[in-house]
């Protein structure tokens, strides 16, 4: 049987294709190894959004080869479609895999290395076992039309695809069937979702129908396509009171030249009848620093807006340059310190947010995933609705389990609350056990 360990970088559209990769491969009868181990074959499956990004999966190649110089090592993803000679060059690369081929490379290794009896008869008995079961991603939507300046993905994910209703459908059915709580609704553009009549507000419903999901969490979606119709989707009492929605700067001159369809005072506007439609939403954002010709003035406007619109969390990005891009070839590119200056003061004022949040909810109830275990604090971690992290007391035979919490304060930035109990007439009150804890 041969081992294959799995690297992900990047967004949830690309975890969700490791993820399906992994689960042929295992019905293929290949064990699933750990990444810092020696296995047969390494599947690294990059990210190109950040120069940064581009250096981490080449350093995640380069990692594989270590643990195992003999190994067959394949490269897909964003990186490996924009700059496969790059890949190639990286001695020890067996396989560079472009995006439109992503889905044949199980059949590839399995035709190099072969299928196990026992993985022919675990294939036809039906689907794979995912290996988690709190929360699953599913893609639903591929590739972006929109070529903002700074953004090389309409060039990898090239043209919007939208998968069909039932394939979808199908997949959160047989999730919920696998006991996954948590399904999360993926796309690079989530919000351009479309087949036939279904956009995402109707997939949304269909999915809240599905018995068994309990909760449906939705990807980044982008500021203009946040309309009525998705935030009547998001009455329903199974949607998450969640939305990730990239600010990028809050100067409308920056934004413009960022070819980003919408002025800072659209974007507040959007933020705020989000908030008056679904009270205690968590809206989380991000944002770029030292895009070119961002002076001062543009970035105390960002600031200003940081200050403003009260994120429960901010992702802080410095520019750099990526080829291909309209921003590549822009004057005024900004100096390394400036943005380092920047960025620091963003992600102070972005912290800042962060723990004004988390103080306004103590008190609240929130009804919490359990998804891990932390030793060290002998604690439970999970995500409330609202993608605030939270901490409590309990028993690990929790995880995996919704569990109503009262949040009690913060400690060191996160949440802590104690879990729920309800009595015969369906009041709440405190686990004391697990308060004393
Ligand atoms: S909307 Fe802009 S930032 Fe998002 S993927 Fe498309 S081009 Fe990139």
């Amino acid at each position: 049987m041969k081992t294959i360990a799995y690297h992900t970088l990047g967004c949830k559209v690309n975890q969700y294709e490791t993820e399906k990769m992994r689960e042929s491969l295992e019905a293929a009868g290949f064990v699933t190894a750990r990444f810092s181990s020696r296995a047969d074959v390494y599947i690294i499956n990059t990210c190109s959004v950040t120069h940064v990004a581009d250096s981490k999966s080449r350093a995640a190649i380069r990692r594989a080869l270590r643990l195992n110089p003999e190994a067959f090592v394949v490269v897909a993803g964003c990186y490996a479609e924009l700059e496969p000679g790059q890949v190639a060059a990286i001695e020890g690369v067996d396989l560079v895999i472009a995006h439109q081929d992503k889905e044949a490379i199980p059949e590839r290794l399995i035709a190099r290395f072969g299928a196990s009896r026992q993985s022919a008869v675990n294939s036809q008995q039906s689907r794979i076992r995912p290996r988690l079961r709190t929360r699953a991603v599913v893609k639903v939507q591929d590739g972006c039309d929109q070529f903002c300046a700074y953004c090389v993905i309409p060039y990898a994910r090239v043209g919007k695809t939208s998968r069909r209703i039932g394939s979808v459908i199908d997949e959160l059915k047989s999730l919920a069937d696998f006991g996954y709580k948590e399904i999360v609704l993926a796309g690079i553009r989530l919000g351009s979702y479309v087949d036939e009549n279904i956009r995402l507000p109707e997939l949304i419903q269909k999915a809240a129908e599905i018995d068994g999901i309990e909760r449906i969490r939705l990807s980044s979606i982008e500021p203009w396509e946040v309309d009525d119709a998705l935030l009547d989707a998001m009455q329903f009492s199974k949607v998450c009171r969640h939305l990730h929605i990239p600010l990028q700067s809050g100067d409308d001159g920056v934004l413009k030249s960022m070819n980003r369809p919408y002025d800072s005072a659209q974007y507040c506007k959007n933020i705020n009848r989000v908030r008056e439609r679904i009270p205690g939403i968590g809206i989380t954002t991000d944002v770029i620093v030292g895009f070119p010709g961002e002076g001062d003035a543009a970035f105390d406007n960002t600031c200003a807006m940081i200050e403003r619109l009260d994120f429960s969390r901010l992702h802080v990005f410095r520019y750099s340059k990526k080829d291909r891009t309209k921003a590549a070839e822009m004057p005024d590119q900004i100096q390394a310190p400036v943005k380092k200056l920047r960025s620091e003061k963003l992600i102070e004022l972005g912290k800042n947010a962060m723990a004004r949040f988390a103080s306004s909810l103590i008190g609240q109830s929130l009804d919490v995933l359990i998804e891990s275990e932390n030793h060290s604090l002998q604690c439970l971690t999970g995500f409330a609705d609202n993608y605030v992290e939270v901490r409590l007391p309990g028993a690990a035979s929790l995880k995996g389990e919704i569990v109503r919490v009262k949040i009690s304060g913060t400690d060191q930035g996160q949440v802590v609350g104690v879990r729920l109990c309800i009595d015969r007439r369906g009041n709440p009150f405190p686990d004391a056990r697990l308060a004393d804890i």
